[in-house]
């Protein structure tokens, strides 16, 4: 067989890296997906809307998949198609706008930072990514980058989950991708890669080669536009690396990109063997009993108590039924006695713990929690007077229940 090549952690040959800038245009020229902000950006001549509308996108992408944000991003843009538009919203609209898409406080950031923008700095967005990461609550080094390049044209690059797939892979970084040491590097590498004419392209091409070529399972290499610079690949066609590698592309011995030597390549993974990362923390596990308050509204329909979180810490500031995070391993009858006094304390009057009826469970998986919901109900007979003491209530009709600014979970419920 023929002797592999030596592993090139770094892009330091300017041919190299301009070959794979060419390639990577060129099959995103050809492949790119139609999406509802990538028209926006290219066709918006104001530099503040265009900005923003990448803003709203980048936001929204984050931690969620495309699919599931187009529906979101284009009523969001249709409501607030502006900064401006966005600062005079409530709170309250955005939740509403926003639930079902997870992690709440991102909607509720845009909104605070939109209000920033329009009465701090006359409504013009920063135009690099350093001033809008430092200006800017909520945009984080990848987003600011983003923006920056796409809307505004800064060579800048970005480093998101697809980037550090990709990159690991062009490179078999095989050392834990969350760690400082790697997190740096590929900012380098970003930084070295980005093509200066068309820097926000570039960017987004990386990208969706991650999100649809270069995929965590099975990545379809023999499709893809840069596998004749991926060290991934070459090392999975020639096997295992030299065992004196390059002194000038790899450190020897201790390279702090190369899998650790408790971990080596893995020949029955291949490209795969990259990125690595070091074991996720366990999932807090946390058990909640939740309870359906029915009454028959002034029309003889149906109507529900839905309560508000407060204003800070997981779901801040969304509507739920009334809820009781429960002590792990107690008995059912406990549980039911527990709620019945959480309600009592509600609704000002006795609640026999006997006619809460049990529905079920519905487990529902938070960032970092597990969350088990105890899921009981309760008719009401005659009205019922809510302490306004405790936090904001209202009832609703299903219809309004599925119109309000509700989690996922709480659908589910
Ligand atoms: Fe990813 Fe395969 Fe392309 Fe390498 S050749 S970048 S592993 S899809």
């Amino acid at each position: 067989a023929p002797a592999p090549p030596p592993t090139r952690h770094l892009f330091s040959d300017p041919a190299e890296v301009e070959a794979l800038r060419g390639n990577l245009l060129a099959w995103y020229d050809r492949c790119k997906r139609d999406l509802p902000w990538r028209a926006l950006a290219a066709t918006e001549l104001d530099a503040d809307r265009r900005g923003y509308a990448v803003w709203v996108s980048e936001i929204m992408l984050q931690q969620t998949q495309v699919a599931t944000v187009i529906d979101y991003y284009n009523r969001w843009m249709q409501k607030w198609p502006t900064l401006q538009a966005l600062a005079q919203a409530s709170l309250e609209e955005v939740n509403e706008l926003w639930a079902g898409l997870g992690y709440y406080s991102r909607g509720k950031r845009l909104q605070e930072a939109a209000r920033k923008v329009v009465s701090e700095l006359a409504g013009q967005m920063p135009r690099t990514a350093e001033d809008l990461q430092k200006v800017l609550p909520g945009v984080g080094r990848y987003t600011a980058g983003a923006i920056a390049s796409i809307s505004y044209g800064q060579a800048t690059g970005v480093v998101d989950g697809n980037v550090i797939r990709v990159l690991c892979r062009l490179r078999c970084i095989g050392a834990d991708s969350s760690s400082p040491a790697v997190i740096d590097q590929l900012w380098d590498m970003a930084n070295v890669l980005v093509d200066r004419s068309r820097p926000g392209d570039f960017n987004q091409a990386l990208m969706e080669l991650g999100a649809t070529v270069c995929v965590p399972k099975a990545p379809l290499c023999g499709e893809c536009p840069v596998k004749q610079h991926c060290q991934a690949w070459r090392r999975k066609l020639f096997g295992n690396a030299p065992k004196v590698p390059d002194v000038e592309d790899c450190g020897v011995g201790d390279c702090p990109l190369c899998p650790p030597a408790t971990e080596p390549w893995d020949s029955s993974l291949g490209v795969t063997n990259f990125p690595r990362k070091a074991a996720k923390k366990p999932l807090r596990v946390m058990r909640t009993a939740t309870c359906v308050l029915e009454r028959r509204g002034c029309h003889g329909a149906p109507e529900y108590l839905i309560v508000q979180r407060p204003s800070s810490g997981l779901l801040a500031g969304l509507w739920e039924f009334p809820s009781l995070p429960l002590a792990q391993d107690l008995q059912e009858e406990r549980e039911r006695e527990e709620l019945a006094d959480h309600l009592q304390a509600w609704m000002g009057r006795p609640v026999a713990a006997k006619g809460l009826r049990f529905i079920g469970e519905v487990i529902h998986i938070f960032s970092h929690i597990h969350q088990t919901y105890v899921v009981y109900s309760l008719p009401l007979d005659g009205d019922v007077t809510l302490d306004p003491a405790l936090s904001p209530s209202r009832w609703v009709t299903e219809d309004e229940f599925h119109a309000s600014a509700v989690s996922t979970a709480m659908k589910k419920v």
